[in-house]
């Protein structure tokens, strides 16, 4: 083995850890995936998705027609009706059922909820807003603030339906207008219609038996309930669970940032764990003005953008603006593909260097565990047996450590769940440990039909179904035009840049496209536009020449909602994914498709 080799070479057995991987996800593996979670709605704490925040504002129904319309206020609808109000076109507006901007940033205010996106390149619109980002990772009340900035700042306020959820989508062929029906009783119109409703904004329950019984106090954490907690989302200490034993259940991103914040007041907490999240180093700092001031010069924000997209795994970035944890990962990839003989290089070798740096990178956050937690066996359970891309990666330098406090207890379940909720606690190993408040760290829909989500059915020319035409899987041009539906724009990662570890790019790349392509309908007078048949197939087509869903969604992977909790996700699945020369190309690309202004594979009619 020559020098450069043996310096790559695995310092583990791989062997065996791939066998602890197998038998952690076999324990987990169950035959009800997605159906062992139940909906907030109709359960007992259906109330809470009533909007605890904002009240309800009484207004008339609108029957009017505007320009654009866009389903959705979070990152998705700011960023396009901001590209939109950039190009001149005023007349947005966004239809939303929380009580303001933000989506997920509206609903979760949980304790310690933060970007786990370095800031600089997760907050959209900084240059436009001219905002300095306070932290590295800044806080949610930050990200909410800047949501609210955007909408100010682009006049999006004024046109905005709030606590309005759409109940049906429908083209009208005869006038070429969308009818956007909603359940405040509104029928309104518009030319266009752009829809960004998030992946993950429908809270789930897990399934557990008995979970209605439980007398005491419980809540979903995207509806934190700081009436009972005490505390705020600014971080204020939760004083009134002093005297409160509290369960949290699941052990994900969400309750990652939330433990350590419960653990300092609550006079016991238990924390329920299914499966390990994997926990590196967070390393947060504040942005200091004057270092700010240095590198925010014209064009910044773009040049970050870039700069983190390609210091993923497909890029080729010669600096690393952001130094994070995604970028760790990446870096360590490239420099093991690097290290190998450029002979006979085969994609089998680089996806064995792939699979070798997440083995050690899960070697390294194994040991921090044992580095930090004090108590030998709570430390082993809090290892993540799995690559790092199975689940959701966290970072966090306050997690572990809570585990150091005498009032907060790790309740391993091995990989089996909460057996049983009574009427008085939580039920693990056949032991109920009597608590007065429950918090559901529990997660959002993730594989249920886009309908179920959205919460409404899109229905374009000839009444063709979103549902219908999509029966076989998600088929666009760019993940942003659908044959069929003229007119409309999904404003979403898939089929287009598929760029994972921050989203925000994605959208604010589309919100670009579309503003580019509306502009240009109205300058030529055209009052449908869609992409034809022959290019939307061909951009399927295309997309399936490339690599699949790597990691995500890979079947030997610990059970979660990136592979559909461990089963056979059917064949429509294998159509979520991206560009196949990755994110940064395809960025490249649609630059080069729009400044080309030919809308190849778009119809102007
Ligand atoms: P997750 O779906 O990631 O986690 C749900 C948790 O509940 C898991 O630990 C799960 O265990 C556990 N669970 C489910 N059923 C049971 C059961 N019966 N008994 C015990 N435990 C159970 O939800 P989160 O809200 O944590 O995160 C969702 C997503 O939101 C993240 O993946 C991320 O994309 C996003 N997010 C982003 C943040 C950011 O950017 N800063 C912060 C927070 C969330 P198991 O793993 O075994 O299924």
């Amino acid at each position: 083995m020559d020098g450069s080799r043996a310096d790559t070479a695995p310092t583990f057995d791989k062997a065996a850890l791939l066998a602890r991987y197998r038998e952690e996800r076999d324990k987990r593996l169950r035959p009800d995936g997605n159906a062992q979670y139940l909906e907030l709605k109709g359960s007992h704490l259906a109330h809470y998705l009533d909007d605890p925040y904002t009240p309800m504002v009484e207004r008339a129904p609108k029957t009017d027609h505007v320009t654009f319309a866009f389903v959705g206020g979070g990152f998705a609808g700011l960023v396009t009706g901001a590209r939109l109000v950039e190009a001149g076109i005023k007349d947005v507006r966004i239809v939303e059922k929380g009580g303001d901007f933000g989506g997920a940033w509206y609903w979760n205010r949980y304790p310690g909820a933060q970007c786990d996106t370095a800031s600089m390149v997760y907050m959209p619109l900084l240059e436009e807003t001219g905002h300095r980002p306070t932290e590295k990772y800044a806080h949610a009340p930050e990200i909410l603030a800047q949501c609210q900035r955007i909408g100010r700042q682009f006049g999006l306020y004024d046109n905005a339906l709030f606590h309005t959820e759409v109940t049906d989508l429908a083209w009208d062929d005869a006038e070429k207008r969308w009818v956007i029906s909603t359940n405040r009783g509104d029928r309104f119109t518009a030319s266009f219609i752009g829809l960004g409703t998030g992946p993950l904004h429908v809270p789930k329950l897990p399934g557990i038996p008995g979970i209605e019984d439980f007398k005491g106090h419980s809540f979903h954490t995207s509806r934190w309930d700081y009436a009972y907690t005490g505390g705020d989302p600014l971080g204020a200490p939760m004083e009134k669970l002093r005297d409160k034993r509290v369960a949290i259940i699941g052990t994900g991103a969400t309750s990652v940032q939330a433990v350590p914040h419960l653990a300092k007041t609550a006079g016991q907490l238990y924390v329920f764990q299914r499966t390990p999240s994997s926990v590196d180093v967070r390393a947060n700092a504040p942005i200091d003005e004057d270092w700010f001031e240095g590198i925010a010069t014209p064009g910044w924000q773009q040049r970050w953008l870039e700069n983190f997209t390609a210091n993923q795994a497909m890029g080729n970035a010669t600096e690393d603006l952001v130094q994070d944890g995604w970028t760790d990962l990446s870096r360590r990839i490239r420099a093991k593909i690097a290290a190998l003989p450029r002979e006979g290089l085969t994609p089998q070798k680089m996806m064995a260097a792939f699979e070798d740096s997440d083995f050690e990178k899960m070697e390294e956050i194994r040991s921090r565990v044992d580095a930090i937690v004090q108590d030998h066996e709570t430390a082993q359970k809090l290892k993540a047996w799995y690559r790092q891309l199975c689940k959701r990666p966290c970072f966090h330098d306050a997690y572990l450590q809570a585990f150091n406090n005498p009032n907060v207890t790790l309740v391993d379940t091995e990989g089996q769940g909460v057996e049983r909720i009574t009427e008085t606690g939580v039920v693990v190993g056949g032991r109920e440990y009597p608590v007065d408040c429950i918090i559901y760290a529990s997660g959002f829909e993730v594989g249920t039909e886009y309908k179920r989500r959205a919460g409404f059915e899109v229905a374009g020319r000839d009444g063709l179904k979103l549902s219908e035409a999509w029966a076989e899987g998600m088929k666009t041009k760019h993940g942003t035009h659908v044959r069929g539906f003229p007119n409309l724009f999904f404003v979403q990662p898939t089929q287009g840049a598929n760029l994972i570890s921050n989203v925000p790019h994605n959208l604010t790349e589309s919100g670009r496209t579309i503003a580019l392509t509306i502009k240009h309908a109205l300058d030529v007078g055209a009052r449908e536009v869609e992409v034809t048949q022959e290019a939307q197939d061909a951009w399927v087509s295309l997309l399936l020449t490339g690599p699949g869903r790597m990691m995500m969604g890979a079947s030997d992977c610990t059970p979660g909602y990136y592979n559909n909790e461990g089963q056979d996700p059917g064949p429509a699945a294998k159509l979520n994914v991206g560009y196949p020369a990755g994110p940064s190309a395809y960025f490249r690309y649609l630059e080069d498709w729009r400044s080309s202004g030919k809308f190849e594979g778009l119809e102007f009619r």
